[in-house]
Order: C-alpha cells, then structure tokens, then sequence
C-alpha cells in the first residue's frame, strides 16, 4: 500500500514536485535555455525524490512537445519513461551493480547514439557503493563525454563520492521539506483520495517522516490501510506510534521552570494512562538529542519536525536555546544511565523519575545564575571551619559544635542584604512556632520546594541566619539553588518581617528526626512528594 501510494504520487511535472526549489528553478532554468551539464549529482538523504526529479530531467529533455519547461507527458517518450521502457533511459543500481564490468558496459552503452531520443540519460543511484575502479571508469567517460549523454548520479553519502567525479558534475543538495510544505501535500492526497483525516494525525505523520517524502507517504498509506473514511486521532493509533510530543513538551517546561514535583505528577498520570515509562525515557532522550544537534547546528528549525509547528514555538523560545550543550550532554547522559538502570529496575518508573529530578537539577544549575547569589562552594578542607558572611556581623557567636559534628554550608543571604543595624534578631522558639506557616507560604510559591524543605527542619538560629538541618546535603543544594533560595528568603522575610539569612546543617540525626516530626506532615503531601524523597534519598549519599 505504502508503496502504491509513493509510486501513484510520483510526480509527473515539476510542479508538482515538493519543495527543493532551488534544484527545481535551475534546473528549469537550465533546460529553457538547453545548457544543460553533462553530469549531475543529486546529494541528499533517501526517500527525498532525487530519482523522482532526475527522472523528470530526462523526461523534459527527451520531450518531444516540451512546455516550457515542463515535459507533455503525452509524447512516446515521455509515456516510454513513465512506462519505465525506454531505451534511452538507464538506471543503474549502484548497490547491486557496482563492479567496474557494470560501468564498462556503461561505457559501451554511452558509445551508441540514443536509440530514439536525443539524449541517452544514465541514472545511478547510490553511486557511493561504486568500488574505485568502476569510479575511475566512470571519470574517463566524463572527462570526454559524448555529446548525446548525460549521468545523473545520486547518492546519500556524498562524502563517499571521490572528488574528481564531484567536480565533474553539477551538485545539487537535497533538502527536507519543510513541515508545513509536507503536511499540505500529505493533505493533497488525502483530498484526492477522498479521505478526511484529523489534522494532528497528519501532524503526527508528518513529524513522524522526519522531513522524507517516502516515509510520509508510507505511513499516511498504513492510515489508509485502515479502510475509514475518516481517520480520527483514536482511530490513528491503532497504525501509528502513539505521539507524545506533548506531555514531553510540557515536562522539559515544568522542568525549565524548576517545578520538580509537578513534573513528576505529570509522568505519574500519564503511567496511569498507560504510558510505558521505558518508552518515554527514550522518547525525551531523542528530544534532547534533537535540541543538543539544533544547538550545535543552530537549526532551531529542525526542531519543528521533532516536536511540530504547535509546540516548536514553545521550545524555540529562550528558556530551551539557553540550555548549553554542556549541559546537554550531562542530561542526555542521565538519560542514558537512566536507560540502562531501567532494565533492572523494580518500581518500573523509578529510573524515569530519577532522572527527571537529576535533569531539573542540571537545568536549574544551566541557568548559571546560582552562583551568583550563591557563595561559590568552599575547599573541602574548609567545612568544618565556620561561614562568614557580609551581613553577618552580628552574629559573633562561634557555631555550636555538636556531637554530630555537623558539615556547615555556605550561608544563603538575600540579594540585597539589609543593613545590619535595621535587622531585629528572631528568637528561635518563634522560628519554631511560625514554621509551619512557612512551609504553607512556600506551598504556594513551589509545592516541591515546600516538600524539600520538610525534609530538613530549622535547627537554632546563629543571629539572623537560620541554620536548618538535613540529613543528606543533596536535600541542601536543592534549597539553596539560586530560584530557590530567593522563594524562600523572601516568604522568610514576609513571615519574620525582617531579613534573615539561612544555610545548612548536614548529619545523620535531622533524618531521624524528621521522620518523628514530620511524619504527620509526609501523610497529607502526595505520594509524589514522596517519590521525590525516596528518589533524592535513595541516590545520595551522606556529604563526607
Ligand atoms: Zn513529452
């Protein structure tokens, strides 16, 4: 079927092919004013219409009653080549017939005057997969060609095409037809087939085809194949892989936008839809591998065959092109481990959730505005010894050693910070009490960032500066990122009403602790939530 409808739609006349206007106008060009090149070499991936067009080179040379530039279509030569009969067209497989005997007869052939025509036209296709010999054969003849000949070599590997026969021939580089001209087409067809068929469908198709005319055609045939009159998006899946575009759109979003716990919701209820989580791992690492090569091109437009022209803009907006390619890579490789540790996995969609908290990690951290309200991290050598901080003064009180020996992190200030002598010191027991007001205020900032700072609780107060305790410092680094640390300083300040600062306290106790204290808490967050803090909890490892 999917064939059929490729070989039915072959266009016929230069209008009607797809795109590639540039090859089309020259080449037009070319036959109006009969300056035609002895050779050319159609470049480009498969399945683009580059034998379809070369075909229609040698139907509008041999054109007995050419139109303009166009053939008739109706002469014998014209109805021959549609045939696929005429004498004085040869095509060559270069994938079977790539021995220097098969361009030696070439050569033979090309001796002869055309049969009937004016022009004998050599098509081959694949010529990379000519051994050298029949290369160096192939140059003689176009060194001196005969008048009446013309080669049309096609290829998808040009890089496998010696140079001597490149700058033998005129070149021309195929390109992928751009979204919309494919999906206009694909509509094309479907009107003459008397076929109404959903837009996202062929959305879907499209995108699916990558930019490939035979692809396109050949999954708009399966859909065919399906005998309706009218295909619906539903009735579309049962022959097409299932788009999730979208919800992958969407998570990369909620994950630019650091909303963790949402993102993790999201997964959460499409697994319920009957989403394979496995499948979609692989799925969002194709996404980000099309965004790294979009980035390393810096063709964004690409893109649009990734995710199609709906969602193209929301990624070609700035938050994903800032992404760097570094950081690109750091993800793409999450997903990777991600990949293989989901073969073994025993909460089949553990490894995805895994990564998603890693990869909002790494895209937190691309923005590369953490450093700068965040100290940079001291020598290790350093983290026992207590933090200063420029608006710290007052607090002059060495840190409490405890037994634990805690590990002390950098102190997160407000960005502007408040002149020492305006601040009011805050007693810890009101830390204590109004916390939970805290944690309601950040609710509604940034559910997860409420649900990370719940797994740590304020410890004592050193001055202004809020020592909060954690059992594992990755709890820590998630707070103290720079989005973060602001939410948080400033419903610090809105509930305290002047500003403190906070950092971290690590050791093993404040788990325990949690666990007694927070207990009643975990209970009403979500099982979400949850999943963030056995994901978190189950990677890490206590900061040495
Ligand atoms: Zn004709």
């Amino acid at each position: 079927m999917s064939a059929t409808l490729y070989r039915k739609y072959r266009p016929q006349t230069f209008a009607d092919v797809v795109s590639q206007e540039h090859i089309k106008i020259t080449l037009q060009n070319e036959i109006l004013a009969g300056r035609l090149a002895h050779a050319y070499l159609f470049c480009g991936p498969r399945g683009i219409g580059k034998t379809t067009m070369a075909r229609l080179l040698a139907k509008a040379i041999n054109c007995h009653n050419l139109k303009g530039f166009e053939p008739c279509g109706e002469c014998p030569s014209c109805l021959e080549i549609a045939d696929g009969r005429s004498m004085d067209l040869v095509e060559i497989d270069a994938a079977s017939s790539r021995g220097i005997n098969d361009i030696k007869e070439l050569r033979e052939q090309a001796k002869y005057t055309p049969v009937k025509e004016k022009y004998k036209v050599f098509i081959i296709d694949e010529a990379h997969m000519l051994t050298t010999p029949a290369f160096n054969a192939l140059l003689k003849i176009m060194e001196e060609p005969p008048q009446h000949v013309l080669f049309v070599l096609a290829t998808t590997e040009i890089h496998k095409i010696p140079e001597t026969i490149i700058s033998r021939c005129q070149r021309f580089d195929y390109k992928k037809i751009p979204f919309l001209e494919l999906k206009n087409h694909l509509l094309k067809i479907c009107k003459q087939e008397e076929i109404k068929v959903d837009d996202s469908v062929l959305d879907n198709i499209a995108r699916l085809s990558g930019g490939y005319l035979r692809d396109s055609l050949s999954l708009l045939g399966q859909i065919l194949t399906l005998g309706e009159k009218e295909i619906t998006a539903s009735a579309a899946e049962l022959v097409l892989p299932r788009s999730d575009v979208a919800s992958a759109v969407k998570l990369i979003s909620l994950l630019l936008a650091g909303k963790t716990g949402s993102a993790l919701q999201l997964v959460s209820s499409l697994i319920d839809d009957g989403l394979d989580p496995d499948y979609f791992l692989k799925f969002l690492t194709e996404i980000f591998r099309q965004i790294m090569l979009a980035k390393v091109n810096q063709d964004w437009q690409a893109l649009i065959y990734e995710v199609g022209p709906e969602y193209y803009k929301e990624i070609s907006e700035e938050k994903w092109i800032s992404i760097s390619a570094e950081r690109l890579i750091k993800i793409i490789d999450c997903c990777f481990e991600a990949v293989e540790s989901s073969k073994r996995a025993l909460i089949p969609q553990l490894p995805l959730e895994i990564c998603l908290v890693k990869i909002s990690k790494l895209l937190q951290e691309s923005t590369g505005k953490v450093e700068e309200v965040v100290a940079k991290p001291k020598d290790k050598d350093d983290n026992d010894k207590p933090s200063a901080s420029v608006d710290n003064n007052d607090s002059k009180d060495e840190p409490v050693e405890t037994e634990y020996i805690p590990i002390k992190e950098e102190i997160i200030t407000p960005e502007k910070p408040a002149k020492s002598t305006s601040v009011a010191k805050i007693d810890f027991a009101v830390v204590l009490e109004k916390w939970p007001e805290v944690i309601e205020a950040l609710k509604s900032h940034n559910f997860s960032l409420a649900a990370f700072l719940q797994v740590g609780q304020p410890a004592r107060m050193e001055g202004n500066n809020l020592i909060l305790g954690f059992q594992y410092s990755f709890h820590f680094e998630r707070i103290k990122e720079r989005a973060n640390a602001e939410v948080i300083l400033n419903v610090l300040e809105a509930i305290f009403d002047t500003k403190l600062t906070f950092s971290g306290e690590i050791n093993d106790s404040y788990g325990k602790n949690f666990a007694k204290v927070e207990t009643k808490n975990m209970e009403a967050e979500n099982n979400i939530v949850k999943a963030v803090l056995d994901t978190l909890g189950g990677e890490v490892v206590p900061a040495d």
